[in-house]
């Protein structure tokens, strides 16, 4: 079965969180550690984790994806924000712990003007910091669009980025469709090709989530601007054998699509999980 879901917003906590998901037809979520602007997180609520461990185990979801604040940049250059960035990372992976075994996810970082290969190793510098011998949590570095100065936006990046940190068993790729697009790859048409290259650079074993995104923009434009599944550049068809690709298909499966509602979000499942169903 296809491990779905989208991002949900994190207000009424994990237990709403778990129940809005299976209302939906999903199996799985994705949501923010904090406000995506940054700021303090809710204090953990236990008897909230409790209850929703419970329904997780009797609805069947296995999987969820915590995704940190958008504004935290690991390869910044003033100090300042590479402290906040520490103390947010930090701060949400003791949280983490509460709900052992799952992801998170991060955007590697921009290197305002630093340069690459200056930014790849403030990157791997803050992940030797935040990371520890004990954590249960797997850190995903997400494949980015190259917009900007953004880190990531290839697999050599990445690459680079791994081979630097000394607990990299603890690290993993979340790859987004609309972004590795924009990067340049071509999944609409070459998709068992940009899957070799990723398993020649990175390793396949390392893909641990992928963001299922149409894109606004052709590919290798550079944009990340998210479209609805099929009303964007990648199309359905190339977002459905994506979800089927056997190199893929156990994978939870992300939707950060700009829906209004949540009820676009379970009408883009249901569709693509009749497509996977019928694939
Ligand atoms: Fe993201
Ligand atoms: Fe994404
Ligand atoms: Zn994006």
């Amino acid at each position: 079965m296809l491990t779905i879901g989208c991002h949900l917003s994190a207000s009424g906590g994990y237990l709403a969180m778990a129940k809005e998901s299976v209302r939906i037809g999903a199996n799985t979520f994705q949501f923010f550690t904090r406000n995506p602007r940054g700021g303090t997180a809710k204090p953990v609520d236990e008897a909230d984790i409790t209850a929703f461990h419970t329904y997780c185990a009797e609805h069947g979801i296995s999987v969820i994806l915590a995704h940190a604040p958008y504004t935290l940049n690991a390869a910044a250059a003033d100090p300042r924000v590479l402290e906040f960035c520490e103390s947010t990372m930090r701060d949400d992976l003791r949280r983490m712990e509460y709900t052992p075994g799952n992801l998170y996810n991060f955007h590697p970082g921009s290197h305002v003007k630093q340069g690459t290969e200056k930014g790849i190793s403030l990157i791997s510098d803050m992940l030797n910091r935040v990371l520890t011998p004990n954590q249960t949590t797997t850190v995903l570095l997400e494949t980015m669009a190259g917009k900007g100065s953004e880190v990531g936006s290839t697999f050599e990046e990445l690459r680079a980025i791994i081979d630097r940190v000394e607990l990299s068993d603890k690290l993993g790729i979340c790859m987004d469709t609309c972004h590795v697009s924009d990067g340049g790859y071509d999944i609409i048409d070459d998709l068992d090709g940009v899957l070799e290259q990723f398993d020649a650079i990175i390793g396949l074993n390392r893909l641990r989530a992928m963001h299922i995104n149409d894109s606004m923009n052709p590919p290798g434009a550079h944009k990340d601007r998210h479209a609805c599944i099929g009303e964007g550049h990648i199309g359905r068809d190339a977002i459905i054998r994506v979800i089927t690709h056997p190199k893929l298909s156990h994978l939870p499966f992300y939707l950060e699509t700009p829906q209004k509602d949540n009820d676009g979000y379970a009408a883009e499942i249901a569709m693509l999980r009749a497509a996977a169903h019928g694939a």
